[in-house]
């Protein structure tokens, strides 16, 4: 093994030192320049703009369960049908599903599941999955009293008038 500074052979142990930032093996006349020492078992560290990040926050199945049927699936699905100038028959063929789930799915009245929204994707060539949005208002609140704030807001003014009268 050679002294990664001097590129003489170190003779007995090599010293491992940190020299302006590097992780370097070297002799014993060059281990005075490190600044500290590494250990060949301590993992690279990772500098920042690396590819690969260790972990991933969120897992492939949280990733697919964050997402849900865009709002307007149905005319998306006859939109794209009929841009690809496909009868409801000939599309339900192309897919490999009854032509009545083609029409409810276009009207809405199903509920594709995760296999045939990929189907539909893929074969219309659209999205039909999108990024589900938490909704703002707490729906635990709303369930307990059974009205909006709206509704509160609304009967106390009306309250108010009461008394009045
Ligand atoms: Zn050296």
């Amino acid at each position: 093994m050679r002294c990664e500074v001097c590129g003489d052979e170190i003779r007995g142990q090599p010293h491992r030192k940190v020299i302006e930032g590097g992780r370097l093996t070297v002799c014993g006349r060059c281990a005075g320049f490190g600044s500290g020492e590494w250990s060949p078992n301590m993992p690279p560290r990772r500098t920042r703009g690396d590819p690969s990040p260790p972990r991933r926050p969120r897992s492939e199945v949280e990733a697919t369960e964050g997402l849900e049927l865009i709002e307007d699936y149905g005319a998306t699905i006859r939109k794209a049908r009929q841009k690809m100038r496909l009868n409801v028959e000939d599309f339900s063929r192309m897919i490999k599903e009854k032509e009545s789930v083609v029409k409810k799915l276009e009207q809405e009245n199903l509920n594709p599941d995760r296999k045939l929204i990929r189907k539909l994707e893929n074969a219309l060539n659209v999205i039909l999955l999108e990024a589900s949005t938490p909704t703002a208002v707490p729906v635990s609140r709303k369930a307990s009293s059974g009205r909006t704030l709206g509704d509160i807001l609304k009967q106390s003014q009306t309250e108010e008038e009461d008394d009045e009268g």
